[in-house]
């Protein structure tokens, strides 16, 4: 256990018993009573003082393609060591990770390996990795490890990925700021009312969280799983894509995901192909430059294609690229965004 940052005790009591504390990582702000945890299940109120009970417990790890976080224009062709704990601050009905985002909120365990931040240096260092990525579940709940672990990260020349739903609290991401090179962040639809009934959250922090990490200078794509009958109409589709083009920059990479049955939705179809590329359509007719089909096998919908003069730039097969300076377009000499190189980047 570990003392948590980032939360603030709720009064002080008269017979001197311990106070509520609420707890400011992310943009639930829970209330948190002693001897109870927040939303996520993972961070608890003991003798009004609030502790996180993941900084040391990774229980998920693998060496990664950087394009299977997805990230597309960033360091293509590397691998990125990538680990995550139990918890999530969400609770979507289709979560692909649901063994390990529910874990701690529906048994109150706390499964993982004991670690510790040098300890995860030393394996990605080991590995070969040319970043860390910090994933699978969701990396705000367990801030105080991903934060610790970057830092490091960067004294030993890494980089740092966060792939998240958005959530933070604005105090959490001025905390990441100078400790975060990439992101991808999923915008999972255009209601407040999908986030509401089927996360558990609030669309507008994610909202305003996209436009602040824009503002910050992390390289930033953005992803939507398309679920049949959820957030598949057309409507919703283009509001999604004009808030990227229109807030976040046409040049804003925007990964539209397959959905398949699992978790609490397993009475839906996986998403229509048809659907799929529709939904891409609509990004390019709102002016995005980068729009890709992802989860579908065999798809090309994963190249990269020149903005000016449309020649594929970027082949993939799978999660795989090849590893180089994708800059500028070789026909065409049109400049292709992104960090190509690790002195490109901050
Ligand atoms: S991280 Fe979010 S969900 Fe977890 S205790 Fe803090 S405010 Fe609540």
């Amino acid at each position: 256990m570990h003392l948590a940052r980032l939360w603030r005790p709720l009064g002080k009591s008269e017979d001197s018993a311990p106070t509520n504390v609420q707890c400011r990582l992310c943009s639930h702000f829970c209330n948190i009573a002693p001897d109870h945890t927040g939303i996520c299940g993972v961070r608890k109120n003991i003798n009004g003082k609030l502790f996180t009970l993941v900084f040391d417990k990774v229980a998920a790890a693998n060496l990664d393609p950087v394009e299977k976080k997805p990230l597309y224009h960033f360091l293509p062709g590397t691998n990125t060591f990538s680990f995550g704990t139990v918890g999530c601050n969400l609770s979507c009905s289709f979560c692909q990770n649901y063994s390990l985002s529910t874990t701690p909120r529906l048994t109150g365990c706390i499964t993982g390996q004991l670690t510790k931040p040098e300890h995860i240096i030393e394996l990605a260092l080991e590995s070969g990795a040319e970043s860390i990525a910090y994933t699978y579940s969701e990396p705000t709940i367990f801030f105080e490890l991903m934060a610790e672990t970057a830092a490091l990260a960067i004294k030993h020349g890494l980089k740092n990925i966060m792939v998240s739903n958005g959530f933070q609290s604005p105090e959490c991401l001025a905390e990441l700021k100078d400790l975060i090179h990439a992101c991808n962040i999923d915008l999972k639809a255009a209601s407040e009312s999908f986030y509401h009934t089927i996360c558990g959250a609030h669309i507008r922090p994610v909202l305003q969280n996209l436009k602040t990490i824009r503002n910050m200078g992390w390289w930033l794509e953005v992803t939507t799983l398309v679920i049949p009958e959820e957030n598949d109409n057309k409507k919703e589709l283009t509001t999604i894509a004009r808030f990227i083009n229109d807030e976040l920059g046409s040049d804003t990479p925007w990964h539209i995901s397959r959905f398949y049955p699992t978790y609490k939705m397993q009475n839906h179809f996986p998403t229509p192909l048809e659907t799929l590329e529709q939904a891409a359509d609509i990004g390019k007719k709102a002016g995005l430059h980068y729009v890709y089909i992802g989860n579908v096998q065999g798809h090309n919908g994963r190249d990269t294609h020149c903005p000016e003069c449309g020649h594929t730039v970027i082949p993939r097969k799978g999660y795989t690229a090849a590893k180089g300076d994708y800059s500028t377009c070789p026909t065409c000499k049109a400049k292709i965004a992104g960090i190509w190189s690790t002195h490109d980047s901050r």
